[in-house]
């Protein structure tokens, strides 16, 4: 659980990392909010009565015009939980609740608007353990129908691929998401490539994305490619989103990103090689996370913030 105490810039005045409570019940999860948003205000030097409203960010599947958390990935009995009703009581707060990952690619936006007032739709991608994606389409989270617009990690992109968790075969997730690309690096050692990768693997360590992109950096053909595949898959997804809401910047965050330019090189050329030729086309501006890790709690205050900008 990461809290933060942001002012209306969106700057972050004071951040800390709590363990979510081992009784993760709903009732005590709210309290020990409560307590960690009175932590964070002191921490700061400020009085919790000068905090003016409360964001929060949940991994899960979340109805945002209620606030009520339909189930969670981390908290197995979390199934409609009215989660903005109980918080506002507790704190005595304005409240708004919307889905991590949607949060994060509202934080990255209201950065990035500082710096392109003109901005007015941005897809955030995040390329970790799975693949979370957020879209803000005219300044505002996109959340489509069900709650579960902006989903780009299980866009297909393989027909017949790999099973997913989701049920899908062939989602972006199970192409470049750091377990894939593990995935496919200890399959290939297995099948005897050579790699500096077989080396990390001989000494008994387990291989992450940070072992692939060193070996890559090192020249090691096979790193190379297991990273040259998760952008061609990455670039198409990008691509078909593009074609379809005409983004005008996507950002990556996530492990994965921090291949830097290894990982966006490629995805900016498929964006050259697929050019539409149509004049006045924008392609998207193709960037790295800004926020990091503290996009989710930086954007779930800008969303309450933007709550209150509009008297809701
Ligand atoms: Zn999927």
């Amino acid at each position: 659980m990461k809290a933060g105490l942001v002012d209306p810039a969106g700057r972050m005045l004071e951040s800390a990392v709590y363990d979510t409570p081992a009784d993760s019940t709903p009732g005590t999860v709210v309290t020990h909010m409560t307590e960690v948003i009175g932590e964070v205000a002191r921490a700061a030097g400020i009085g919790v009565e000068m905090i003016d409203a409360v964001g929060v960010g949940v991994p899960g599947l979340i109805d945002s015009p209620t606030g009520v958390v339909r189930a969670c990935v981390n908290l197995k009995d979390w199934h409609h939980v009215p989660l903005r009703d109980m918080l506002r009581d507790a704190t005595g707060k304005p409240v708004i609740v919307d889905n991590d990952a949607n949060a994060a690619a509202f934080g990255e936006f209201t950065v990035a608007l500082q710096q392109s007032p003109e901005l007015e739709h941005l897809a955030l991608i995040t390329l970790g353990t799975g693949v979370g994606a957020g879209v803000v389409l005219n300044r505002l989270v996109f959340h489509g129908g069900g709650g579960l617009a902006g989903e780009v990690g299980h866009m297909v992109v393989v027909p017949d691929g790999h099973l997913c968790a989701c049920g899908q075969r062939g989602c972006l997730e199970q192409y470049c998401s750091a377990t894939a690309i593990i995935r496919d690096a200890t399959e290939l050692i297995a099948t005897g490539k050579r790699s500096l990768l077989a080396q990390t693997l001989g000494t008994g360590e387990a291989i992450t994305t940070r072992h692939v992109f060193a070996a890559a950096a090192n020249g090691d053909r096979m790193a190379d490619k297991l990273i040259h595949d998760a952008a061609r898959y990455l670039s198409i997804a990008c691509i078909n989103l593009c074609r379809v809401i005409d983004l005008q910047m996507i950002v990556l965050g996530g492990g994965v990103a921090n291949a830097g330019e290894a990982l966006l090189a490629p995805v900016r050329r498929a964006f050259e090689d697929q050019t539409w030729g149509i004049e006045g086309a924008c392609e998207p501006t193709i960037g790295l996370s800004q926020l990091g890790n503290d996009a989710g709690y930086i954007g779930a205050a800008a969303l309450a913030h933007a709550m209150l900008s509009h008297g809701a």
